[in-house]
């Protein structure tokens, strides 16, 4: 070897490996400099991931707005920033029914949390449908999706232990600003005549809505959108509108508002007038940047719109 050449190998090889050994920590636990990467599956999952992980924590978030998580299947993208992730955050409670496959898989890899996992089975909705599955759509009671702020803060915590006490400020943060949106939504709703507090709307996403806060619920499909609109469900629910005599249903932001508008016709050819009463965010936040874009914002403008339709 020319002697320029050893040279040059014999710098750069310890150089190399010194590099190598930076870019490369396998299976060390998180760099305390580093950011902990967190993938979410819904909108309302990763709102609630960015305010626990506030600077900590890269959040990305694969459900956007108008996404229907019960029909959501993973993209090639979805599945790498999946396996690049440190954490993955999904609902449970088959939420993410064509998901389960790919989350059994990353479980095996990295902590995959199921963000549902800390309600207790005795507070859970009972779908009438099938048999041992339960209503996925907890966020909508303040004080289940308390609970499941507290399984992200400790999923925080297991990643990244030497960041503990900021999580736990974070997450007690958030946790305060959603009890004065549970105060909120009670107070709006009590403006509302206690004979027209039914809330109408495409799929079964406000059981819990409903139970927490006093009003009562109808879905034109079931706790899934994943099944076929019957003629039939549109005729019951027409029967229900006209015998109740209810002035307005509700469509659905990640729902197609055809079915909705069919059972609104339906009404008009029997006499009684129904209105949409506007659309309201159930299982995907609104557009970035607008104030339903965050879960705080679109729990305000579901209850605001609810009102001022039914008062
Ligand atoms: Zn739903």
């Amino acid at each position: 070897m020319a002697p320029l050449l050893d040279l040059f190998v014999r710098w750069l090889r310890p150089v190399t490996l010194a590099l190598l050994l930076v870019a490369v920590p396998a299976a060390a636990p998180l760099p305390a400099y580093g950011k902990v990467v967190a993938v979410a599956t819904t909108g309302m999952i990763a709102d609630a991931v960015r305010a626990v992980g506030g600077e900590l924590v890269e959040v990305h978030g694969l459900m956007g707005p108008g996404v229907d998580p019960h029909l959501y299947k993973a993209s090639q993208g979805d599945v790498r920033r999946m396996a690049a992730a440190d954490v993955i955050f999904y609902n449970g409670l088959m939420l993410e029914g064509r998901l389960s496959d790919l989350l059994a898989r990353m479980a095996r890899q990295k902590p995959t949390v199921a963000v549902s996992e800390y309600v207790p089975q005795e507070l859970l909705i009972e779908a009438a449908q099938f048999e041992g599955h339960y209503d996925p759509h907890i966020w909508f009671d303040l004080s289940l999706w308390k609970l499941a702020v507290e399984r992200i803060r400790d999923g925080l915590i297991e990643v990244d232990p030497v960041n503990q006490q900021a999580y736990q400020q974070n997450a007690a943060a958030y946790m305060q600003e959603l009890d004065r949106l549970d105060g909120y939504i009670r107070e709006r709703l009590a403006e509302i005549p206690p004979a027209q507090r039914v809330l109408v709307t495409a799929h079964d996403a406000f059981g819990y809505f409903g139970l927490a806060y006093g009003i009562e619920v109808v879905g034109l499909q079931g706790i899934s959108t994943d099944s076929e609109v019957g003629l039939r469900d549109i005729q019951n629910l027409v029967a229900f509108l006209v015998e109740r005599g209810i002035k307005a249903v509700f469509v659905e932001s990640s729902v197609p508002r055809r079915s909705l508008e069919a059972v609104v016709q339906g009404a008009a050819g029997r006499g009684h007038q129904v209105v949409i009463g506007g659309e309201l965010y159930s299982d995907a936040l609104g557009e970035p940047g607008t104030p339903a874009g965050s879960f705080v914002g679109m729990i305000r403008h579901n209850v605001d719109t609810i009102v001022a339709a039914l008062k």
